[in-house]
Order: C-alpha cells, then structure tokens, then sequence
C-alpha cells in the first residue's frame, strides 16, 4: 500500500513538473516557446493589422454599424495586441540568432502576452454589442495562448480555469447563457487542457531523450580524447592540440620541445605487485606527469609511456622532478624514467613524426644506466629511418617476399645425421639490403607487429614442407619461432592448425618454439595457448633456455618437450673450468624431468664430443650449418654434405 502511495505521488509529482528539470530540458522547452512565439506573433500581428484595417475603413466609410465609442475601444484593444505580438516577435527573432541571451526577458514578454491577449479576449467579447457571438475571439485568444505556448500543467489548468470561468461568470451576469452554451464552453475548455497537457508532455519527453543523446555525444566526445586509465588527454587530443600551436603564426617552434617518457622496470612493479596495482600507479604517474609539466601539454602515449609538448626552457628540471616523484612514491624497485627529446624543425612538422624521433632518442638510452634524457640528433637520422622503414613496410616485405625464410639444420648428436631444421627470419631489402633478425625483429615486437612476420614465416614453412612432399624429397622437420606477443596479438594455435590443414603437413613435422624470457611476464592465456599446442599433438620447445632469469621456475611451470640449450653456455667453453659441469647439470635436470635437450651454438668438433658423452641429444650450429635458403640446403643434401637417413620421404601423388 505505502508502495502504491509512494508511486502515485512520485508521477504527480512528475506530472506537475514539481520535479525541477535539468537545465538542458528547460533550455530544450525555451526554445520550443520562442519557435511557437513567432508563428503566434506573426498571425497576431497580420490579424490585428486586417482588424484594425477594416474597423478604421468601416468607421471612416460610416457604414453605421458601431458607434465612435466601440471604434475607439477596438482600435485601442488591436493596437496594444499588435504592439505587444511585435515586441514578442522581435525578441524571439533576436533570441534565435543568439543577439539576445536573456531567458528572464523572454518569460516576462510571453507571460505579459498571454495576460493581453487573454484580457483582449474576455474585453472584446464582453465589449460587444453581439457577445454571445464574439465568444469566439476569446476562444481564438486561448487558444494562441495554450496551443502554441508550453505551459506546463498546472499553469495550464490554473490559466485556462480562470479565464473560462471568468469569461462566463461575466458573460452570464448580464444576459443568462444556455444551457448548449455552458456545455459548449465546457467541452472546449476540456479539450483546450488536454491539448495544452499533451503538448507540453511531448516536448518534455523529446527535450529528455536529446538530452539522454547529447549526454551520449558529450561522453564520446570526451572517451575519444581522453585516456581512459589515468584521465590525461590521449594521443588524439595531443597531436590535434600540438598541431594546431605549431601552424599559428605566432608561436616560436624553436622554444618549445617534444618529450617521449618511458618508466623503466615498470614490468617489475607489475610482477611484484599485480595488474590492478600497476594501473593505481600508472594513474599515479599520470599525475606526477601532469603536475610536474605545469603549463604544457602532456598525454599518454601508451602503457608506461607519457608524452609532452613543453617549452624548452627548465625542461631537464621537469623531468627531473617527474623522475624523483617516482621513485618517491615507489622506491622498493629500481625505477627510472628516460626522456627523448626533439626540437620542431618547422611549422608543418607532424607530431606524430615528431614523437617518433623523440622516442627514438628515447629508446636509444634503454640500456644506459647514467643517461636519463637523450636529444634527437642528426646523426640518428641513419638508424631512425631504417626503424621507421621497418614500421611502415612490413606489410610490403611480407607482401613481395622481401622477407625470406632460412633454414638451419639440427642434427642428432650420436651420429651428426640430419633430424631437422629451424626457420630463421631474413629481410633482404631492395634499400636496406640485408637485415639481419636483431635489426627488425625487436623492432616489430616493440610496435606489435611481430605477427605479421611469424604467421608469414608459419605460412611459408608449412608451403616448402608441403612442396617437398608433392616432390617425393626428403621432409625435414622444422621448428618455427614464435613471439610471446604473438599470442596476444594472434591465435597461433588456431592458425598453425588451419595451416597444416590446408597445406596436408603432419604435426609431427612442426616444432613450436617459445623463448624462455618469453614466459617471464606470461599470463594465463599464453599458458592455456602452450598447452593447447602440446595436447593438440605439437611437440613444443623452450628457446634460449638459461640466458634469462626465471630459467628453473620455468621449467617447474610449464610443459616442454625440448629444452634448447642456449649458445651462451658455450662461450669460453674451453677456458672456463665451470662451463662443463654446469652444461652436464642442466641436461641431466631436463633428463630427469623428461625433457628432451639441444644445444645451440654448437662451433667445434670439441664442443660436439662434450655435449655427446653427457647426453645432449641434439645438436644446432655453425659446425653443421649456417641459416641457408631452402634451395641451398636441398644442394647441399642432394650433395651428400648430409645424412638424411633417418628421414623419411614425401611421397609423389
Ligand atoms: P634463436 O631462435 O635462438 O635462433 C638461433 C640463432 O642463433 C640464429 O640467429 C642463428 O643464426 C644463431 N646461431 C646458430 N648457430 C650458431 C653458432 O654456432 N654460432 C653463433 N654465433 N650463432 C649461431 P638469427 O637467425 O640471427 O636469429 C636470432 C634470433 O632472432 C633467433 O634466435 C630468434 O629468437 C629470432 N628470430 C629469428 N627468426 C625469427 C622469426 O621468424 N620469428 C621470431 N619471432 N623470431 C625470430
Ligand atoms: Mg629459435
Ligand atoms: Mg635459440
């Protein structure tokens, strides 16, 4: 019951407009009123004219009809009508070309209208000679009043109700109306109120749903230059705004300076405290960032990367002290900021290539542990425009084959017979020439292309593979790299199976290999995509194993088939004393966790017979083979320089 209650005043409530309504819903409702006071004013305004018009010609003619008293009341009556509808019109007009703002005015006019015209009514009709016939111009009144104004409910009932009952309590006091009379005057003041009401209720509705829609345009339009997570400007914002200072005449670009910022080790705050946490802080950075570069234009470029246009002057101090907030908010991991800076040349430099060159300086000071700010300078422009050329025409490359795959045999260690091949990576470049994995490959990882360059090479892998047996030659199994960010950015589980499929190649001749620093941030979906791969029936390979940090834990945390031992345990292999030993270690630990070893970097006869007798299976490097082409390694097996025996043939249809 209370329920009921509570509702039923609620709508009330809402009906009588007690509920304020929100400033775009009165706005929306104004205007509505000064369109409607136009149109009104404009038939006012004709009308009386015509009336005026024809009691003065009527008067002056002497037609005889009324005497010089009823003339004067009606010219007067019609002339503060005109006068009033011209005030009003004028007004709305002003209004709606925006040379008036004020709303106060415009209520007073229309109010002060609708008292005129209502009085006009009830003052003709009463005042002539024919009243019950003049009814009409009354009812005509109300009507320009209510149907065309917006008045809300509860003005319209309380208007409407005293002008009929005003109207006909007169009318009756001096000659008594009839009863069809009153019935009349009744169902016209009810359907007068239902038409005001109704109008009224359907601007509202539409005022509100506008209003929902400009609600919807405004967050939009903020979502798309805002960066959601810390709430500073985003990329968009900053590249329009930086643009837009640069090409104005006024500005000197020499004084001002793009700044590309990089939190270092933020991965480690993410390792060490989780996802959530690291997005708390990058909001916290966000802030340092924006306080900390007072007066400038500042936006998030990406993940723990921030982005300023500021004057040149006092810019290593700003960057100095964003870097010391840091580290005062987090001082229990090793952070650092690098800062790469770049100088506008001129007014038509595009920010986006600007920060491309501030970032560049930026990258170039990764490593270096006593340089926080690096400028761009003239002679990166070499390297700059080879990373820039790697962006931009991988697509190309892939497209026209620039980009090659080699092959490098991997051989049994018991005999040296042939047991397989990786497919390496090259880019020979019509400008560039040859470009060797280290130059492109980071690169792509860096800027997330690297799928496009492994799913090519999966592709042309599973092609030769699929030649090689419509050719009856021997099937070398290979094994493929893959990225971590490949999983992120692809589905290779679904695209290696689509492509054996297509092409008929065997599972068994297909080796996935992930490197092991690939595993140190990885998340639940690159494992769930690993173990995919292994029960799909793939044999899977660790890489590199040993040259990153979480070595043993890896091993604990995931499945592999194979662990490829990395060349770096070979280096100084006969002058250091501990490099044996620890080679022996690692291959007994992946024996007793039924793994399956290969060493890599294999260069010498030596090296090959310590790595036989502790029972490394398999054996990859420059003693049996460089990377080659397809072509040269089918010479070379055609040339007997390999023994192939333990591979089996493709089979001729
Ligand atoms: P990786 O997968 O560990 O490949 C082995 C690297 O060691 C190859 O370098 C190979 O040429 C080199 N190597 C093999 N034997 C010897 C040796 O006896 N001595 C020496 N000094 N080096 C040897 P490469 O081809 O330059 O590739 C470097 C790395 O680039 C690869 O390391 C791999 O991580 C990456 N890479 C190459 N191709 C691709 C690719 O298609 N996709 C992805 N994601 N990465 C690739
Ligand atoms: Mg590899
Ligand atoms: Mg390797």
């Amino acid at each position: 019951m209370a329920q009921f209650f509570q509702t039923a005043k609620e709508k009330i409530v809402c009906f009588v407009k007690m509920k304020h309504y929100t400033e775009p819903v009165k706005d929306y409702l104004f205007l509505c009123n000064v369109r409607s006071s136009v149109y009104v004013a404009l038939v006012i305004a004709a009308l009386e004219i015509w009336m005026l018009v024809a009691v003065i010609s009527g008067a002056i003619h002497g037609d005889g009809r009324h005497d010089f008293v009823w003339v004067l009341q009606h010219t007067v009556a019609y002339i503060v009508l005109l006068l009033t509808a011209i005030v009003m019109l004028i007004y709305s007009l002003l209004y709606q070309r925006g040379k008036v703002k004020n709303k106060a005015f415009g209520e007073f006019i229309r109010i002060f209208f609708t008292i005129v015209a209502l009085s006009f009514g009830i003052y003709i009709s009463y005042a002539s000679s024919d009243r019950s016939g003049q009814v009409f111009a009354f009812l005509t009144m109300i009507g320009f009043c209510l149907c065309l104004f917006v008045w809300h409910p509860v003005n319209t009932f309380l208007i409407l109700t005293a002008s009929f009952g005003i109207y006909l309590y007169l009318q009756n006091s001096l000659a008594p109306l009839s009863y069809s009379i009153k019935v009349n005057s009744f169902t016209a003041y009810i359907v007068f109120l239902m038409a005001g009401i109704n109008i009224h209720h359907q601007r509202r509705v539409e005022a509100q749903k506008d209003e929902s829609l400009e609600k919807m345009n405004a967050y939009l339009r903020n979502k798309s230059l805002v960066d959601e997570l810390t709430t500073l400007p985003n990329l968009s914002y900053f590249q329009k705004t930086t643009m837009e200072i640069l090409q104005n005449e006024q500005t000197d670009i020499s004084s001002f300076r793009f700044v590309f910022l990089d939190v270092e080790n933020f991965k480690n705050y993410n390792e060490k405290y989780g996802f959530r946490a690291g997005n708390n802080f990058l909001r916290t950075i966000g802030q340092i960032v924006r306080d900390s570069f007072t007066g400038d234009i500042v936006a998030r470029f990406s993940d723990d990367h921030f982005i300023a246009f500021a004057a040149a002057d006092g810019l290593s101090e700003k960057i100095e002290r964003t870097k010391n907030r840091i580290r005062e908010v987090e001082n229990s991991i090793q952070l650092g900021l690098k800062a790469g800076v770049y100088t506008p040349t001129e007014r038509l430099t595009a920010p986006s290539i600007a920060l491309d060159h501030a970032r560049y300086a930026c990258d170039s000071i990764k490593k270096h542990f006593e340089t926080d700010i690096a400028e761009y300078s003239a002679d990166m422009d070499g390297e700059f425009n080879r990373k820039q050329y790697i962006i931009n025409n991988i697509d190309t490359a892939v497209e026209k084959g620039y980009i090659q795959v080699y092959y490098q045999p991997v051989v049994w260690a018991e005999n040296s017979k042939l047991c397989g091949a990786e497919a390496l990576a090259r880019w020979l470049d019509p400008e560039f020439g040859f470009l060797p994995p280290a130059s492109f490959v980071p690169i792509l990882e860096e800027y997330h292309l690297i799928h496009k360059l492994d799913m090519y090479v999966m592709e042309e892998v599973c092609k030769n593979l699929h030649d090689a047996h419509e050719a009856g030659e021997v099937i070398i199994p290979t094994s493929i790299n893959f990225s971590r960010l490949d999983f992120e950015l692809s589905d290779p589980v679904r695209e290696l199976n689509r492509c054996i499929g297509q092409y008929g190649i065997s599972k068994d001749d297909i080796h996935v290999e992930v490197t092991e620093s690939a595993l140190l941030d990885s998340d639940g979906k690159l494992k769930k995509a690993l173990a995919d791969f292994r029960a799909q029936g793939f044999s899977l390979w660790l890489d590199d194993f040993g040259s990153g940090y979480s070595g043993l834990n890896v091993l604990k945390d995931f499945n592999f088939d194979m662990m490829k031992i990395d060349m770096k345990f070979l280096s100084k292999f006969s002058e250091n004393q501990k490099t044996q030993p620890i080679l022996s270690g690692v291959v007994s630990i992946a024996q007793n966790i039924g793994m399956q070893t290969l060493t890599e970097g294999v260069e010498t006869p030596e090296m090959r017979e310590f790595l036989r007798s502790i029972g490394c299976e398999r054996l990859q490097g420059y003693l049996f083979g460089k990377p080659m082409t397809k072509e040269e390694l089918r010479a070379k097996i055609r040339a007997g320089e390999y023994d192939t025996s333990e591979l089996v043939n493709g089979k001729k249809d």
